[in-house]
């Protein structure tokens, strides 16, 4: 226990001498009704902390702690204008003329004006379907307007959007649904030959908690659907919010998961609002700016990192646009003059095809953010010369701290480093594995706190993911070079890259087992021209042969996994190859199929067979 602990229990009277070091409050202090009672309203006066130890069973002591470091780290961060007294909803939609265009979409431009009132009919409509303060509703539709209407809807009526990606199945919403349990489902009909709706109602039967669909594209009011389109774009109805606080939760996102199913990550206004602001400031979006929404606006990257909200805060205009075909989307960036964009590597390499295939006029562009993983130099340097825009390498999290470079680093910085925090108050540090501070260039696992960062996932799951210092652990191997910038190295985390979008291994090889004829399984990436890693799972089969490559994915499939977590490739050995401590040795794994590959391709390898 922390001296510091040790005074705030001394200045409530409790006998800390008494208490080891995993107390939990109730049960091993034995602390009477009057006095517990007493305990909560002194936290609250003195510290600002507001806990319920009569709520639960217990109330660990380390929770209390958190509680009070956190208020204390919120005042700090409210003292020093970091977070502001300020609500998502109006952040993004106040400040500039009613008049400008705030969105673009299918060729249909709507005014700043025009939406606020858009959100307001929204959130009023969505009260009358009986949606209620800080109730969760699943947000999971395409690059639509629908899409920027219902979540500021949402957040205007104090209900919580869960932006969830439309790729994600039943396998990773199951689990995203019963941490959350939302209230409705908001999606598409059908997307690209995908029954979204079929999925939906699924969920729903699952899922009690799940009143309602809300749905575009197509309702079946016989089976209670909600008309998504005309809840939306209905009349205008005036709305009074009711009283909301900086400090509660506007939205969640999904973390990409290290581990398992992705997790709820909370963020409050004002902790995204800072977020929104320092990230729209260095990417030098203006009134002016034209930013395009061309990757799945639901992730982070593109909705607040700053994308579609930090466009609409410094009054731009946002552009969306359906992903499918990267030469339609050179085309529309061609005509709505689109000055921003942000995007993967591999979407990047896609666009430098593109671009080979016919003249397009992008002088407009100014700004190409890559981000999601790792940029290599030379794909970094084509985007320079082919576009002629400045690049910045995004190397950011869902749970918070971004690092941009700067659009007048020099170009040794902006090709070979992803950047530092946009936000001056973030802290970072590198470590090692006992989680002591390397030096400035040595490789060690990027830890980080500030009013960026998140304390906790939703409902505190996965508490490993946080030091007892308060800082999230990325997982991510970075150093710091000479210049003060971060260079990703690899990670520790056990995740698959392939192209921005995460696939955690042991999600995959729980699954793979489950299949009768394979024994064990181990999921590991392999290079990819233009995704950078894709997946390759090594698996050993039993007697009577392993399954090959499509039964896997058939099953996988079956299964309610998303389709773009599926192996590219399988190889099947008679044993996995382990290391010491009988863990499987991945890195031998890595080294063989890069060796298979390059043996393919007729290049020099350097991997071990198995
Ligand atoms: P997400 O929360 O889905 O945005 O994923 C965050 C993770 O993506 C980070 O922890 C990194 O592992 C990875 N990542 C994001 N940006 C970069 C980048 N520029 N270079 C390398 N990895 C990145």
């Amino acid at each position: 226990m922390s001296d510091y602990v040790r005074k705030i229990l001394s200045d409530l009277g409790v006998d800390a001498a008494a208490l080891r070091d995993d107390a939990r409050l109730r049960g091993d202090l034995g602390l009477d009704s009057t006095e517990m009672t007493q305990v909560e309203i002194e936290l609250n006066e003195r510290f600002g902390v507001r806990v319920d130890l009569w709520g639960e069973e217990d109330y660990e002591l380390s929770r209390l702690v958190d509680a009070v470091l956190g208020e204390q780290a919120a005042a700090r961060y409210r003292e020093r204008g970091w977070w502001r007294p300020e609500l998502l909803d109006e952040l993004a939609l106040g400040g500039h003329p009613g008049d400008r265009v705030a969105l673009v979409a299918d060729g249909r431009s709507t005014t700043r004006d025009e939406l606020d009132a858009a959100v307001s009919g929204c959130a009023a409509r969505l009260a009358g379907l009986g949606i209620a303060p800080g109730e969760h509703v699943l947000v999971q539709l395409p690059n639509q307007v629908q899409y920027v209407v219902l979540v500021l809807g949402l957040v205007r009526l104090g209900a919580r959007p869960v932006l969830a990606l439309p790729a994600l199945r039943e396998h990773e919403l199951d689990p995203v649904l019963e941490a959350v349990r939302p209230v409705a489902l908001a999606v598409p009909a059908r997307q690209r030959r995908f029954d979204h709706l079929a999925l939906a109602e699924g969920l729903k039967d699952r899922h009690p908690s799940v009143r309602r669909l809300l749905v575009s594209g197509g309702v079946d009011p016989e089976r209670g659907h909600v008309d998504l389109d005309a809840l939306v774009d209905g009349p205008p109805v005036p709305f009074t919010p009711q009283r909301r606080a900086p400090s509660d939760i506007g939205l969640f996102l999904l973390s990409s998961g290290t581990t398992g199913a992705p997790k709820p990550i909370p963020r409050t206004h004002e902790a995204f609002g800072h977020v929104i602001r320092t990230s729209a400031e260095v990417s030098g979006l203006t009134a002016g700016s034209v930013y395009l929404a061309a990757m799945p606006a639901t992730h982070s990257f593109v909705f607040g990192h700053p994308g579609i909200l930090g466009a609409l805060v410094r009054g731009g205009r946002v552009v969306l646009h359906e992903p499918h075909d990267p030469a339609a989307t050179l085309a529309l960036i061609e005509r709505e003059r689109v000055t921003h964009c942000a995007l993967t590597p591999s979407l990047a390499r896609q666009w430098l095809t593109a671009a080979d295939t016919r003249p397009y006029d992008l002088s407009c562009l100014e700004v190409l953010q890559v981000g999601g993983a790792r940029l290599d130099e030379d794909t970094a340097a084509r985007l320079v010369e082919v576009f002629d825009c400045r690049v910045q390498q995004v190397y950011g999290m869902s749970e918070g701290l971004l690092n941009f470079t700067r659009l007048d680093d020099p170009a040794e910085v902006v090709f070979g480093t992803q950047g530092r925090p946009s936000s001056p108050g973030d802290e970072t540090l590198v470590v090692d594995e006992a989680g002591r501070p390397v030096a400035d260039g040595e490789v060690g696992e990027l830890v980080t706190r500030g009013p960026s960062v998140i304390t906790a996932y939703h409902g505190g799951a996965a508490p490993e993911s946080f030091t007892e210092d308060g800082y999230y652990r990325t997982g991510d191997l970075v150093y710091r070079d000479p210049s003060g910038n971060f260079v990703v190295a690899g990670r520790v985390k056990d995740v698959i890259n392939r192209g921005g979008e995460k696939i955690p291994a042991d999600e995959l090889e729980a699954l793979v087992l489950r299949h009768g004829g394979v024994r064990a399984a181990a999921a590991v990436s392999m290079p990819h021209r233009v995704l950078g890693e894709a997946v390759c799972l090594y698996v050993v089969g039993r007697d009577g042969g392993a399954p090959g490559l499509r039964e896997v994915r058939r099953f996988l499939e079956d299964s309610g996994l998303a389709r773009f977590k599926l192996p590219e490739r399988l190889v099947e050995v008679p044993e996995l190859p382990l290391k010491g401590v009988g863990k499987v040795d991945k890195v031998r794994l890595r080294a063989d199929i890069a060796a298979r590959l390059a043996a393919e391709s007729g290049a020099p390898g350097q991997g071990v067979s198995s």
